[in-house]
This record gives C-alpha cells, structure tokens and sequence, in this order.
C-alpha cells in the first residue's frame, strides 16, 4: 500500500531501508516523528458451519462479489482472538450463534498480505438469517453446493477439503499458500498446499 504521509503526525514519509532492517519501509521524514510504519498482513477469520448434511452459505450483499455466496468470514479486529473474530463475523453476516469445533484451514494468500483462518463450527440454535451484508442465507448439501457462484477461490478450496475429508470419516487442519502467478490476463491463482503428517 503507498503512503504519502505519516499518520502519526502529517509530514511526508520517505520510503528506505531503517537501519538494522533489512526492506524499505515507510519512514517518518527526519526532524518529525520519525515513525516506522510497518505494513504486515491481516487476518480474515471465519466460519465452516456444519448443520445436519449441509454447510451454511452466505450470498454477499456487498463488493467485492456482490451476489456470490461465500463462507462466513471477515477481518479480524484489535483486541480480538481469531475464533472469537470468527464468531462475530458469523453473527453479523449469517445472523447465527456458533461453537467453535477445529481450525479447518489456514492459507496465506501472499499477493494481497492476507491470512485466512477458517473454522469448523456447529449452530447452537437451527437459526440463522442474513444479515446486513448477505442477501440470503442459506445451508447447502454437497451436491448443491454453487462451486461456480462462490465469491473466492479460498473458500473453494476449504469446501473441497471439507467434503474430502468427511468423506474419509475424519477432518485435519489443512495449511496452503495462495500465490498469484503470471502478469497481465495470464495472471492466475495457484495453490499449494503444505504436505503435513508421518506418511
Ligand atoms: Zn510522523
């Protein structure tokens, strides 16, 4: 992200490499604050809830991806633990009280410093309805699940791993780097996923 100015105090930042550092960053001009503004990535947590057969849906109400359906999920706040900042974004958006059961998915989507952290979670009460960024809200069977109408390729891969998994009769937390590769319209997404385990 640029920055022009410091948000600390208004002078303009230069960007260098800070001594004993070893990237440029964003700095304070001299003779002001002198800040580093660090810029790291943020945290969207979210939720994979489980209801009889089926996983709850939520069909956005707001860009980006307007009118596809996602999984429950959204930046984490300070102060905020990431099941709890899971849980509320699950309530905001699907209306809906959730316990937390396993941390399904983690991905890192390198090429917009985000990290994804997807729960599996069960409704405490069969009672959900959209909230003011869903325009429905609804609990979908594998078979009907909206592979081509859902908002982004994250949630895809935590749906496949989700389905793969319950299929063998046992869910592990599954840990992958998204990394766009290619310029232009070759521009593309790529997933790798961490092998992890004895075998
Ligand atoms: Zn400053």
């Amino acid at each position: 992200m640029d920055m022009k100015y410091c948000s600390h105090c208004g002078s303009p930042v230069t960007v260098m490499v800070p001594e004993g550092d070893n990237r440029p960053r964003h700095v304070c001009s001299a003779g002001s604050c002198g800040i580093i503004h660090y810029q790291n990535p943020n945290i969207v947590a979210g939720c994979l809830i489980e209801h009889g057969d089926g996983l709850l849906l939520c069909k956005r109400a707001i860009e980006p991806r307007y009118g596809l359906w996602t999984l429950p999920a959204g930046f984490l706040e300070n102060g905020e633990s990431v099941e709890e900042g899971a849980r509320r974004e699950t309530r905001e958006e699907a209306c809906a009280d959730v316990e937390i059961l396993q941390l399904f998915t983690i991905f890192s989507l390198t090429h917009i410093n985000q990290v994804y952290m997807m729960f599996r979670a069960r409704l405490h009460e069969p009672v959900f309805s959209p909230g003011e960024e869903s325009l429905d809200v609804r609990i979908f069977e594998e078979s009907e699940i909206p592979w081509t109408e859902l908002a982004f390729p994250v949630m895809n891969q935590t749906l496949r791993h989700y389905f793969e998994d319950r299929s063998k009769g046992e869910f592990n937390t599954h840990i992958g780097a998204v990394r766009a590769v290619g310029e232009g319209a070759g521009r593309r997404i790529e997933v790798a996923m961490l092998q992890q385990g004895d075998d």
